[in-house]
Order: C-alpha cells, then sequence, then structure tokens
C-alpha cells in the first residue's frame, strides 16, 4: 500500500489549497510554486505514486486528467497562445511529491522550461 502524501489531503480538503476543480475521478489546484503565470497540478483522486504505477482502470481517470486541463486552459485564457502539460515520474524525472499529478503551465512563453 502507498504511502499517502500531502495531495490526499488536498483532496480530501483537510489542508487548504486553491482548488480550482473537483469530481470523483480528479481534483486540480493551483501549485504553491507557481513558475508560470498559470501553474494548477491535476491529479487523480485515487493515489497513485507514479505514472509506472497506472494500470488499465486508471484509464478514466488518466482522460479525465486531460479533458480537466483543456478545460482549465480555457478557463485561464490560456489555451489559444498555447501551454504546456508536464508529468514527471521518479528521480531522473524530478519527480517530488508521490501522487502522481499533471502540470499545466501558461500564460507566458515557456522557452526551454524543465521542471524538476
Ligand atoms: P513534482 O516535482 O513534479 O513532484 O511537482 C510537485 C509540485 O507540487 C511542485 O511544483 C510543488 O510546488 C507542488 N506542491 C507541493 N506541495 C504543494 C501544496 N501543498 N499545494 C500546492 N502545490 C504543492
Amino acid at each position: 500500500m502507498a504511502e499517502e502524501t500531502i495531495f490526499s489531503k488536498i483532496i480530501r480538503r483537510e489542508i487548504p489549497a486553491d482548488i480550482v476543480y473537483q469530481d470523483d475521478l480528479v481534483t486540480a489546484f493551483r501549485d504553491i510554486n507557481p513558475r508560470a503565470p498559470s501553474h494548477m497540478l491535476i491529479i487523480p483522486n485515487k493515489l497513485i505514486p507514479t505514472v509506472n504505477d497506472i494500470e488499465a482502470d486508471d484509464e478514466a481517470a488518466m482522460g479525465r486528467m486531460f479533458t480537466v486541463a483543456r478545460k482549465l486552459a480555457e478557463e485561464e485564457g490560456i489555451a489559444e497562445n498555447g501551454y504546456r502539460l508536464i508529468m514527471n515520474c521518479n528521480n531522473h524525472g524530478g519527480q517530488e511529491v508521490y501522487h502522481i499529478h499533471m502540470h499545466l503551465l501558461g500564460g507566458r512563453p515557456l522557452g526551454p522550461l524543465l521542471l524538476g
């Protein structure tokens, strides 16, 4: 059984976070240390530690992460100019929180930005 991270507490609203979207499968909130004018994290409500742990049963939640990314980008007004979606995996990927999350970054030209 994987160990919970701070993100599980955010999903359950036990600690404060700027939650911008939540449904039965995913939660999205603003990154506490934004690297761009718009920087949000979209996460599955189920604890999946890394991309290596995604299973076939998780495909609905993984798909929902993309449709929510699209919706949030539109709402933020960054859809047309463009944005970047990033998922870091394990040490070499620069993953810090072991509950998978999709970074949604935009609001300025991102150049060669790497997160990690
Ligand atoms: P990663 O390096 O891909 O694991 O990214 C983890 C991200 O989580 C970083 O961008 C952090 O700024 C962000 N983060 C960590 N704790 C919180 C929190 N309590 N609320 C919002 N974002 C957080």
